[in-house]
Formats: structure tokens, sequence, C-alpha cells
């Protein structure tokens, strides 16, 4: 215990500190207790923390979809399949490093199996194998699944063993600054410095601090960004503050958005679009129901093999839009909300034609009419049935079941979806340990920026198992876990203490009268970014956003919160690093438009955006979403930019900059190629005993 600023804050001290608790962080304390336990550290139980805003809460715990894919190598009796394969899928798209994507790879069945042994129930067929199938951006059956609830189950899991190791967790934690000493390359993390959220009160701040010598952040993305967003509410990250202790970021603009249910926050993916559903909308009392896709497909067995490819190709991809493509579904739904009207997925009716339209040609559904790769999926899946719950029901029963465990009965209503923010490729930068630029401070999970501009669906559950493992293995063997009450010292160091009374003056200052709302505030940075930032993107747009984004942060610097409840505390400080957030993924946006990036991975941006000088493309050269989506300025079909593949060999980083005038400042590396070096087992075998190959290389 010690006294700053007039309050009591309770030190703890361990060797490695985690923070949250998805399927990541639980992961990496798992095997950190087993590589301890290996070294011969007594009681490593009792060197290793947990630290979490919620052991409940984050996108392992309450995400999910039909059948939430984990992506693995391949475990076909009769696919071949190898780690290189694997990693070149990883990084077909671009802006990914070779050897994350190699690590990935090689790692991915020992996890898998590590997952196995902790008691998820991957499907087997009767010979033992692990049964896959084909999911988004996946040549091979590399994927699997548990069901709805895949990243739960591995969480539960995870958390049963270590609480057979005894790990100690520490729930209900808001982490509100990150501890640094030094500066330059010599700057350390050296504590997480927590809110009890249970013990909080008006004049009791209930501040924990975690000393530590080694910082493994799984916190997750950043969901709370987004107005649409199937991220679970509450999953905030600590994106902000981890860009102000100095932590790079990588590839932020990569964000995943796709078509989800709303008033139950869960991916419609897979089954449930390749059921093939009615979907209508109506206005915004739930009346005047239309066939809005009608219009914008030639035949009703086009419509609905792209409703069915849908299931798939789930993540919006502006490379899926001409020519009355899957992702045109994205853009109708998109613009239906947009016009204030809401859009359903019904299962008790196959699509219908627009029987509005006088003269229309559309004819009824026949399951005869669908394109081979639909009627042959569900042929195979034994669901040519008579209706979209009949299809559900005979391909996936639980993908009902999870609905109506959430008070949605899809036998008698429709469910309502948008288009929502997922994941996000990237986030921060780290070598092949996942080991970030701030040396003994690793990156897990979906707070790592390992992905490139695609990933396969389930590659974020396989990179968040394989990063918890590589991390836990170099802290283990590198840094050791001396006993030398290091930690101890910092408790006076002026540095630390200077930081933690800067905190406590922080939390004072927001009991003042006046000052900004934190709800507000976080509203405020969800509407900005789910306009501009979201899937639809446009450089003059982006450019003004981020000029508000910057205006805001300033804003609370100089005016700060005005509190409401008692749980203001912890808004505020949410609101305060979500905004810095803010302003890093606008940054990166920007910048990365400037750069003529054009439509990749899951944003498309919009042609006329484009200045010629950088690199942009003449009026009429770009992509056409359908001629009869217009432009309202141009009166013109709406036209979108196409990739720049030259940028596919590079990775855009961003990194605080208080002094820089938005507040971040860029640059662009080339991506790591894939380590080709294979030696003979003798000298490998030495490289191993000796430690060579921890030997890495700064980022
Ligand atoms: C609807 C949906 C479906 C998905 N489907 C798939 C899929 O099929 N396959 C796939 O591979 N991936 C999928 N994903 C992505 C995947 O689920 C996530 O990337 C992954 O679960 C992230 O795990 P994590 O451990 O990194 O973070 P999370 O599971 O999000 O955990 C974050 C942890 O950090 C804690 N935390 C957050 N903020 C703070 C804070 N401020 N202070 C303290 N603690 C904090 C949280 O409480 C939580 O414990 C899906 C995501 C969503 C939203």
């Amino acid at each position: 215990m010690g006294q700053i600023s007039g309050q009591t804050i309770a030190f703890h001290h361990y060797d490695t500190v985690i923070v949250g608790s998805g399927a990541a962080g639980l992961n990496c304390a798992v095997h950190l207790y087993e590589f301890m336990s290996r070294k011969g550290v007594k009681n490593p139980q009792e060197r290793i923390v947990i630290v979490t805003a919620g052991l409940g809460l984050g996108a392992s715990r309450m995400s999910g979809s039909d059948k939430q894919t984990y992506y693995k190598i391949g475990t076909s009796p009769d696919v071949p399949d190898s780690a290189e394969e694997f990693a070149r899928t990883l990084t077909a798209a671009g802006c990914c490093h070779g050897d994350l994507a190699l690590a990935e790879a090689v790692g991915s069945l020992r996890e898998f199996y590590h997952l196995v042994h902790a008691g998820v129930p991957f499907p087997t067929d009767s010979m033992g194998a692990f049964i896959g199938y084909k999911t988004d951006n996946d040549p091979f059956e590399r994927a699997t699944s548990a069901g709805p609830k895949t990243s739960k189950f591995m969480s539960e899991c995870l958390q049963k063993q270590l609480e057979r190791y005894g790990v100690k967790i520490y729930d209900n934690q808001e982490v509100g600054l990150l501890l640094t000493v030094g500066s330059g390359q010599y700057k350390r993390i050296v504590g997480v410095v927590t809110i009890d959220k249970k013990a909080i009160d008006r004049s009791n701040y209930a501040i924990n601090v975690f000393l530590g010598r080694n910082f493994v952040f799984a916190a997750g993305g950043p969901g709370e960004l987004y107005k649409a967003s199937v991220y679970p509410k509450g999953q905030v990250g600590i994106h902000g503050l981890a860009f102000k202790a100095g932590l790079i970021g990588e590839n932020l603009t990569e964000s995943q958005f796709g078509l989800a249910s709303i008033k139950f926050r869960w991916n419609v993916s897979g089954t449930y679009m390749q059921a093939i559903p009615r979907i209508f909308s109506t206005d915004a009392t739930g009346k005047d129901e239309r066939e809005f896709l009608a219009d914008f497909f030639p035949s009703m067995g086009k419509m609905a093999t792209n409703i069915f490819l849908k299931g798939y190709q789930w993540p919006f991809d502006p490379q899926r839009i001409e020519g009355g493509q899957s992702s045109l579904i994205d853009i109708l739904v998109f613009n239906e909300t947009k016009r204030g009207r809401r859009v359903f997925l019904d299962f008790r009716r196959n699509p219908i034609p627009d029987l509005s339209k006088s003269g229309h040609s559309m004819k009824d559904f026949n399951l005869n009419d669908l394109e081979p790769e639909a009627n042959k999926y569900l042929k195979r899946a034994g669901a040519l049935r008579n209706t979209p719950l009949e299809r559900l029901f005979a391909m996936n029963p639980l993908a009902i079941e999870i609905y109506k465990e959430n008070g949605i009965d899809l036998y008698s209503e429709p469910l309502e979806i948008a288009i929502c923010a997922q994941h996000n490729n990237g986030g921060f930068a780290v070598d092949k340990w996942w080991q970030s630029n701030i040396p003994r401070t690793f990156i897990i999970g979906e707070m790592a920026a390992t992905h490139g501009v695609k990933r396969p669906g389930g590659a974020a559950l396989n990179a968040g198992q394989v990063g918890g493992l590589r991390a836990a293995e170099y802290i283990v063997n590198v840094y050791g876990c001396p006993d030398d009450g290091e930690l101890e010292k910092l408790h006076n160091q002026p540095e630390i203490k200077q930081q933690l009374s800067q905190f406590v003056a922080g939390l004072e200052s927001y009991k003042r009268s006046a000052g900004l709302v934190p709800e507000e505030v976080i509203e405020e940075i969800q509407s900005r970014m789910t306009t501009s930032a979201g899937h639809i993107r446009e450089l003059n747009d982006a450019g003004k956003a981020l000029q508000e984004a910057v205006g805001l942060y300033k804003d609370i610097q100089k005016n700060g919160f005005k509190l409401q409840g008692r749980n203001g505390i912890i808004r505020a400080i949410q609101a305060e690093h979500l905004s810095l957030t803010s302003v890093a993924y606008l940054k990166a946006i920007v910048e990365l438009l400037k750069f003529g990036s054009g439509s990749r991975g899951s944003h498309l941006v919009l042609s006329e955006d484009v200045p010629p000088k950088a690199g942009g493309i003449k009026p009429g050269s770009a992509g056409q979403i359908h001629p009869d989506i217009i432009n309202k300025a141009t009166s013109k079909a709406l036209r979108f930019k196409p990739e720049n593949k030259e940028l596919r060999d590079s990775v855009l980083q961003i990194e605080y900059d208080e002094a820089a005038p938005d507040l971040f400042r860029c640059r662009t590396i080339q991506v790591r190629p894939m380590p080709a070096d294979r030696k003979a087992f003798e000298p490998a075998w030495q490289d191993y005993r000796e430690g060579k190959i921890y030997m890495s290389y700064r980022i």
C-alpha cells in the first residue's frame, strides 16, 4: 500500500502482468505457467497475474456467429497442407509480415491441440480426424468450429486450466494508465494502473498498481469506437493508453465490416446466409415493407445465389461488388439504413420479387434456379428444403438456438441487421516473438497487428493463440524470472510517483461542475467513426473527421469532464483514451487515402475524392457499384477506386507525437519476408540449445 495525493494505492508485484482475459490472454497465462514450471521456477502461479475489466467481457467471451470459426492448418486425411502454404494464404492480399504469418502457420497445430487438450469440443469423425470446411478467403478446408460459441468455450476451458494452476485473475479492473520509465530506446513499461470498478466511490478511487518486469497486452480490439458495431458492448480496449505509452501501431486502416444482427450483437455469416432468408426493409416504425434487393439483380436465381454466397464471403469486400456479386448486398443494406430504413432477415420466407413494381420480371424463388455452387452445397449439406428455417435447421440447429437463448425466436420474428464493424486486422506492431517496439512488452490477440489487408475467417483465433505461446516462450527463456526485489524500488521512483500524482489529479479534475459529458463524447466518437472510418471512405470527409477528432481530444484536455452517476469516472477514462484512439485510426486512414491506396480489404474508396497527383485514377476508370446507384453530386453512377496493388509490400505505421499537428506521425515500412532458411537438424539443434533461436530484431 502507498499514499499518493490522498489516495491509498495498492501495489502488486508480478514477473509478468497480462492485461485482458480473452482467449489470447488466458492462453498466454497457461503457457507462461507451463514454461516456468518446465524451467524449474518455484510457484509460477505467484509470478503471473491477469488484470481485466471483465472476465465475462470481450469478443472471445461474448461474440460469435453461426459456427464461429477456428482457422488452422488442414487436418484432413486426404488434403495435404504445409506451413508455407498456410502462410502464403495469410499474406496473399498484402501488407502482412511473412515472419508472423509463418510463425502463425508453424504454431497452428500445436495451439489447436493445446485447446483440444484443454477441453474445447472441436468435432472429429469416427477416425479421430478434425473435420474442416471452407471459410472466407480460404482456398482449403482449414476451418473448424466448436459451434456458435467456439471462442467462449476456448476462454472457459483455458480459465479452468488457470484455476487448476492457481493463477490469479483480478477482475473488474479498468486500466487507466500505463506507467513508463526512461525515454527513447530505453523506455520501458513498468506498471499497469487500474481502478477497481466494484470498489470505487466518489472519494476513494480504488487504485491498483500492477508492477511487472514483463507485460502482455491482450485487451482486444477497440470495439467501442463504432456506432454500428458487432463487438460486444463494453469492449473498449486500451489502444489510446498504449499509444501514449509509446507503442507503435500498424495497419490500423484494415478494419473488417459485415452484416450482423443488432438487437443481439452477432454475426449473420455462414449458414445464416446459406439458408437464403428473405431480406427486406421497413420504415423506422416497422411498416412499409420493401424487397429492396430485387431491383439490383437480374434474376431471382442470381439474387438468391448471392445471398447464399454472403455466408462464406461474409466481410464486406469491394472486390466482390461489380457485376452483381455478393458484397453488393452489403452496399444495398447500408443504403437502406442510411435512409433511415430498417433491414431484416426473415427466415420464415424465401426471397420474394418486388411485387410492388408493375411489370417486374423476377420469378418466384425456386431452389432449382440457384447457381451450381449454392445448389451443390445445400444438396451436400442435406439442406435442399422448402424454407430458410428448414434449411438452417438442417445445417445448423445451434444457429437458431443461440438467438433463442438471447430472446429472439427466428420462428416468429424477423432479425434486424446492419453493416457493423467486427474486427481490426491491424493493431500494435510486433516482432516474430510478439514483442512490441518497447522491450519486455508483448502484444497478442486482436491488439496485435499480425493480419494484413485480408485474412481468412477464423485466422484471428489462431493468431491469438500462437501469439500467446510465442510471447510466453520468449519471456521465460530470454528474460527469465529473477526474484531480485527490483520492483519494490519502483514505488518510490520519482518518475512513477509523478505519473501517479498526475493520474489522481486527472481523476479529481473530473469532479468539476463544467466540462464535457463522457457519454456524449463517446457517442460523438462512435458516430464519426461509423460515418467516416467505416466501410465507405473518402479523403475529404476523412480529413474533416480527423480535424474534428483532434479538436475533441484537445477539448477534453482543456475542459475535462463533468461526471454523471457512479460509473462516471470509468466512462470519463474510457472517453479520453477512445478519443485518442479515434484520432489514430482517422490519421492512418487519411494517410493511406493520400497514398492513393484505393478500395481494399473491407473498405471501399469513392473515386471522386482521389487527387490525381496522389496516384488517383482518371474519372471513368474506376469501378461502378451498380448503374442504378447514383452519386447525388454528379447524377452519375457512383464509382469507386480500385486497389493500388503497389502498396501490398508496405505497412503503414503510426506513432503518438504530442507535438505533431494531428498528434500522430505516420511512416511506411516494407513487409518483412517469410524466412526461407532451413537448417539441417544438428545445427538447428545447437541453435536451440544455445538459445540462438531467440535472437530477434527491434521494430
Ligand atoms: C461477432 C464476432 C464474430 C467473430 N467471429 C470470429 C470467428 O469466427 N473466427 C475468428 O477467428 N475470429 C472471430 N472474431 C474475432 C475474435 O473473436 C476476436 O478477435 C478475438 O476473440 C479477440 O480475442 P482477444 O483475447 O484478443 O480479445 P477479447 O476476447 O476481446 O478480450 C479482451 C479482454 O480485454 C479486456 N479489456 C478490454 N478493454 C479493457 C480495459 N480498458 N481495461 C481492462 N481490461 C480491458 C476485456 O475485458 C477482455 O477480457 C469475431 C468477432 C466478433 C465481434
